[in-house]
């Protein structure tokens, strides 16, 4: 996966504002934030998207949602927050590495449009 934007970023070819990682995960700061909180949730094995998920990354998407909830609680989000995959061009998915958003810091309307 040598020209991934995310692979890049997990092995650190590309720079960005990690705030957490582990064997499995890694979240690093938005580059284009839409809120005060802006973190996207990686795993740092290569799937382009939720659709491309293996039967077998079960436990990957409960630890990713692990890593979000801790990374929530950790950056005060006590108020509310928002955990979005987008998946596929027509939901704007733009770069083809699974990725969650956590949006926080203010308030969130719905639906997102
Ligand atoms: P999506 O459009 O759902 O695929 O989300 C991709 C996200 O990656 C967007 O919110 C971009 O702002 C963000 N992004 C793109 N390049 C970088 C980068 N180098 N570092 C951090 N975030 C990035
Ligand atoms: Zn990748």
């Amino acid at each position: 996966m040598g020209n991934c934007l995310f692979c890049r970023i997990v092995a650190r070819e590309i720079p960005s504002q990690v705030v957490f990682e582990d064997d499995s995960s890694i979240a690093f700061k938005d580059i284009n934030p839409q809120a005060p909180t802006h973190l996207l949730i990686a795993p740092k094995k290569h799937i382009a998207s939720l659709s491309a998920v293996q039967d077998e990354d079960e436990p990957l998407l409960g630890h990713l949602q692990r890593v979000a909830r801790d990374l929530a609680a950790k950056g005060g989000l006590e108020k509310g927050f928002r955990v979005v995959a987008n998946n596929g061009r027509g939901a704007g998915q733009s770069v083809d590495h699974l990725h969650y958003h956590l949006l926080g810091g203010r308030r969130l309307i719905w639906p997102p449009g």
